[in-house]
């Protein structure tokens, strides 16, 4: 079963986090996010094609990969999207100690200059979260979840989905990674196109 969107119970546990800039957010924007970069050359193509449409976005970056790829990352913040700690190995927090999965998050936090945190997979334990919150972290989960890494959702079918979640202060994900990227390739540049014709804006999550 794919789960586009948090159900509401489950919001409960986490009451600080942002998932979406619905009511704060009047303009029109929409917040576009990338997980799990950087990624050579994947990285790179979106940062082009972002530019190309004048839009900035939020990329919640693996610290190992920011230590691999230190380039691609500065890329990223030289071009003005915002960056944010995605935990340094891409951990489970409900698979994970309290103690080692902060652990894991603090590493990455040498490497990712942010406030903002992406619990990978979205999954964190209320009380990971809790602790991650007293430190200072901003977590950031999403209103939608694009399935761009899913080859088996029909491209058709995801671009309708996704169309239909796009609004002002909508928080979508993407992934700038390989498995993403066959999927991406294809329908970022339609997504991009659709979010101008609606004269909406998309705009990075302030750190
Ligand atoms: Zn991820």
């Amino acid at each position: 079963m794919r789960l586009y969107k948090f159900p509401k119970w489950l919001k409960r546990f986490y009451p600080n986090a942002i998932w979406d800039f619905f009511l704060n957010h009047p303009q029109n924007n929409i917040f576009l996010t990338f997980d799990d970069g950087p990624t050579p050359k994947i990285t790179e193509w979106i940062l082009n094609l972002l530019e190309e449409h004048n839009a900035k976005a939020t990329f919640f970056c693996v610290g190992n990969n920011v230590k691999k790829y230190p380039k691609i990352y500065q890329k990223i913040i030289l071009n003005g999207h915002a960056v944010g700690n995605h935990s340094m190995t891409h951990i489970n927090g409900l698979k994970t100690s309290n103690t080692n999965y902060i652990n894991n998050v603090q590493q990455a936090n040498f490497n990712i200059q942010s406030n903002l945190f992406r619990p990978p997979y979205g999954k964190i334990k209320p009380k990971q979260y809790k602790t991650l919150t007293n430190l200072g972290y901003q977590t950031v989960f999403w209103s939608f979840i694009a399935y761009d890494f899913d080859s088996t959702l029909s491209s058709k079918r995801r671009l309708k989905n996704i169309k239909q979640n796009i609004k002002p202060g909508a928080i979508l994900v993407f992934h700038d990674s390989k498995k993403a990227f066959p999927q991406l390739k294809n329908e970022l540049p339609l997504i991009l196109n659709y979010i101008s014709s609606k004269n909406y804006q998309c705009k990075a999550i302030k750190q």
